[in-house]
């Protein structure tokens, strides 16, 4: 049985005082809730405060990125050791945005998965199709795509301890959600391509929905049977709307 993941993509938001009164928030409304697992994930400037005000609190704490380099003269980039350094549990890894806005290509984003994975963090793999692959229906060839990128560099085994997010890029901050039907038929593709490679590790790996889930939908979309949990962005930035999709997955 898989446990339940709900992770808060902070993106570039907040600034220091609203970051701890965010964690203040979120820390007492989640210790009632035992039977799932959080995860914050704030800009990488509020790592150390938010490391210091998670720590013991049973909630994880992550990176929205990392380098696809190990250390040297890369100015301006973090490495995985120093995510680690900083307690990280999880890294984001191909989220849309850094793969649209940044460039960042498939080959970079198994790259930085297998930094992540030498480091002992966890990398959540972002994969989901635009709306126009959507509308000429290649959505299975495009997540396909960007899961072999990472299956081909570094092989099933670096999924062993790996989450992915499905995220479907017409639905990241447009108030559009996949329905729950729609989400479904792609995590069970995503397992079972994965399972292709290896059935167990495909059957234990949490594969989390992300793209405009609210209090209102989390419940419907998590009751579907490959999904396990949900990346949360812009409702992640509002402690009650983040405490109830939280409860959602409890
Ligand atoms: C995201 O950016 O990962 C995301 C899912 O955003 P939102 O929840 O705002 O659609």
């Amino acid at each position: 049985m898989r446990s339940k993941l709900v992770a808060g993509n902070w993106k570039m938001n907040g600034t220091r005082a609203s970051a701890q009164a965010l964690i203040g928030a979120i820390k007492q409304g989640l210790s009632a809730i035992k039977t799932a697992q959080f995860a914050i994930c704030p800009p990488a400037i509020y790592l150390a405060d938010v490391e210091g005000l998670l720590q013991g609190s049973g909630i994880a704490w992550g990176a929205q990125n990392v380098s696809s380099e190990i250390a040297g003269a890369y100015t301006g980039e973090i490495s995985a050791a120093m995510l680690v350094d900083l307690g990280c549990r999880y890294v984001i890894i191909g989220h849309s945005e850094r793969r649209a806005l940044y460039a960042e290509s498939d080959t970079q984003v198994a790259q930085k998965f297998g930094q992540a994975i030498r480091a002992g963090l966890t990398p959540i793999l972002c994969v989901g199709e635009s709306l126009q692959q959507r509308d000429d229906g290649s959505t299975q060839d495009v997540v396909a795509r960007q899961l072999d990128a990472v299956l081909m560099l570094l092989g099933i085994s670096a999924f062993a301890s790996a989450v992915i997010a499905y995220e479907p890029v017409w639905a990241i901050g447009t108030g559009k959600t996949a329905s729950p039907a729609q989400a479904q038929q792609v995590h069970a593709f995503i397992r079972q391509r994965l399972a292709a490679h290896d059935a167990i590790l495909a059957g234990r790996i949490q594969i989390i929905y992300g793209g405009s889930v609210k209090a209102g939908n989390a419940r419907e979309l998590f009751g579907m049977p490959d999904i396990d949990g949900g990346l949360i962005g812009g409702a992640s930035l509002d402690a009650d709307e983040f405490l109830a999709i939280c409860q959602a997955a409890g």
